[in-house]
């Protein structure tokens, strides 16, 4: 446990700034397991610790999202954080959203990985990443019904993360290439939770090979900066052919 050290908490009222990155997840073939960050956008926050336990959510954005601790994913994933902590604690969190909620880059993961991570820095940074990771997760609960780790793991782990098992939790962080990402985005808005229902429930052996072929590519490719294996691997044959 490397992350449990000797840094002290910060003291009651400080506050401290996040960013939040932005995450691209189901990574084509890597659907729902590969997800990576990029450096812009990010959501804007800010935490610090109050005297009254509990969670105080404020929006610095037109956004109107909710307040309610538990309807706002940085809420539900401090939450869970506060109840593993055991003790009672107070967070005044403020955010900014500069990731467009819905817009598919992970704007719910990113509230939610940015809160936790910034409660733990408040805290004295006694929880691993991974603990972090088990949080946020339950900010995308809210979001969309489901505990997904693709988003939150690239947020809090940066660069490409596999998640390797969600039941026990697994995540591989991959030391990825430098790599220069564009992302189209057609300006309409698809809550995760509707696509997730159009998704066909059975696929077949031959497609199944394929995909795993490249997704075995693919992870190689990013390991050894060979470009063209991970050109070659971006062909997703199950998810949307
Ligand atoms: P995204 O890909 O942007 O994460 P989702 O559909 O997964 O989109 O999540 C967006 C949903 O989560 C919306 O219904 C939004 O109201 C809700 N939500 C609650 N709190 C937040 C927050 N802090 N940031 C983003 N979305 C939030």
């Amino acid at each position: 446990n490397t992350t449990r050290n000797k840094i002290m908490m910060v003291p009651m009222n400080q506050w401290i700034k996040i960013k939040a990155p932005a995450t691209v997840a189901n990574m084509v073939c890597g659907f729902d397991i590969l997800g990576f960050a990029v450096n812009d956008p990010y959501d804007a926050m800010e935490m610090r610790l109050v005297e009254t336990p509990g969670i105080t959510i404020i929006n610095m954005d037109d956004y109107n999202l909710p307040t309610d601790p538990e309807k706002n994913v940085a809420g539900a994933a401090l939450l869970a954080l506060m109840e593993e902590y055991g003790k009672p604690v107070g967070f005044e969190v403020k955010i900014n959203k500069l990731i467009k909620p819905g817009s598919g880059v992970g704007s719910s993961a990113a509230s939610s990985a940015g809160a936790v991570v910034g409660a733990n820095h408040l805290l004295g940074n006694i929880y691993t990443k991974d603990d972090l990771v088990r949080f946020a997760m339950n900010g995308e609960k809210v979001a969309s019904g489901v505990k997904h780790a693709d988003n939150i793991a690239p947020c809090i782990f940066g660069g490409v993360t596999l998640v390797r098992s969600i039941f026990p939790l697994e995540i591989v962080s991959l030391p990825s290439p430098p790599l220069h990402v564009t992302i189209v985005h057609p300006q309409i808005e698809v809550r995760t939770a509707d696509a997730r229902k159009i998704l066909k429930q059975n696929v077949q052996l031959k497609d199944a090979i394929k995909q795993w072929g490249n997704i075995a590519g693919l992870v190689a490719g990013i390991m050894k900066a060979d470009y063209d294996l991970i050109g070659r691997s971006l062909e997703d044959v199950i998810i949307e052919p």
